[in-house]
């Protein structure tokens, strides 16, 4: 499988580029996901030009226009930042970045909730690093997160399933970019969609169903991804994840003995309980498409979002 390529705060990997000389090495980042992913390291501080080690810098100002000083001697270097991360920001447009995961906490990368301090030196708010807030405005459908974060089980299941689909969209624009090709996609998707917002899924159907126009014209594809990207922020609960389930069995009702029936109900209402974690109905869903044929279901990305061995889907 060809690696999908992911942006990353340089010292996530292991490189020594903090303020203090150290690094944040997250193995689970390198190692595990490092498996099916290819990073593009970006140190904001050293690329723009500050030395290793350095004086430590903090957010001051307001959450809007944050301003980026060093804590001792007060040098503001909020102009030299977003100048080079206008330019770094334009290389990374030729990376094709599936996704980001960026350093929680810190005043370049941290992605929310990076504190801001007042003149006094009393943190007085919260904001988002000057690098990643510059990401974010310029990449908005790139999924995103921090490390932090990716330590919720919800959270990282929620934002790798994210970056694949991501990556399946990019590799629909370089080949079939017509209606035909996004009502695959669309088709592809939809229990996936369904798990996270059904909300999202009836709208995203309505762009799909009025496709007339879709030749040539990139702003139906362009608000396709807009709202499906918007739409998979949205948790996949307990409730919704059933609710999909229920719907998929809909299709054995013809293949499965009255025990089996009872077996998969029992299996996906101790999901919904959280006694079991999804992955044990989707099992054995899997089986069922396969021994029964089930081709509508087989292309489900739902029933197969990304590689197993990741274990996303193994927590209750
Ligand atoms: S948090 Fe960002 S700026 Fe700080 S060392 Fe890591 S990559 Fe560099």
């Amino acid at each position: 499988m060809e690696k999908i390529k992911v942006g990353i705060s340089s010292c996530l990997i292991g490189n020594k580029v903090r303020y203090d000389g150290g690094h944040k090495h997250d193995r689970f980042i390198t190692d595990t996901l490092g498996k099916y992913f290819e990073y593009v390291a970006v140190c904001p501080e050293v690329e723009y030009g500050l030395p290793v080690p350095r004086e430590a810098m903090r957010l001051t100002g307001s959450p809007e226009n944050p301003r980026i000083v060093t804590i001792k001697t007060n040098i503001d270097h909020t102009e030299g930042m977003l100048k080079w991360a206008e330019k770094r920001l334009h290389e990374l447009e030729k990376e094709n970045l599936c996704g980001f995961i960026f350093k929680s906490k810190s005043p370049s990368s941290g992605l929310q909730g990076v504190k801001i301090y007042s003149e006094k030196g009393v943190p007085v708010k919260r904001g988002v690093g000057i690098f990643a807030m510059a990401f974010i405005k310029r990449f908005p459908l790139i999924p995103v997160e921090d490390d932090g974060r990716l330590n919720n089980p919800e959270i990282r299941e929620n934002f790798i399933e994210r970056i694949f689909v991501y990556k399946r969209w990019c590799d629909f624009l370089k080949k079939n970019v017509d209606a035909r090709g996004l009502i695959d996609f669309h088709t592809d998707h939809k229990y996936l969609i369904m798990a996270h917002s059904p909300k999202h899924l009836t709208e995203l159907g309505r762009i799909v169903s009025d496709m007339k126009h879709f030749k040539g014209d990139t702003r139906i594809r362009e608000s396709y991804i807009k709202i499906l990207m918007e739409g998979l922020k949205l948790m996949a609960t307990k409730k919704k994840n059933r609710n999909c389930l229920l719907h998929i069995m809909g299709y054995f009702k013809k293949d499965l003995t009255g025990d089996e029936k009872k077996e998969l109900l029992e299996i996906i209402e101790n999901y919904s309980k959280g006694l079991i974690p999804l992955i044990v109905p989707v099992v054995l869903i899997n089986h069922y498409v396969k021994k029964y044929k089930k081709d509508y279901l087989k292309r489900q990305v739902y029933l197969n979002p990304h590689p197993m061995e990741l274990m996303l889907r193994n927590h209750v």
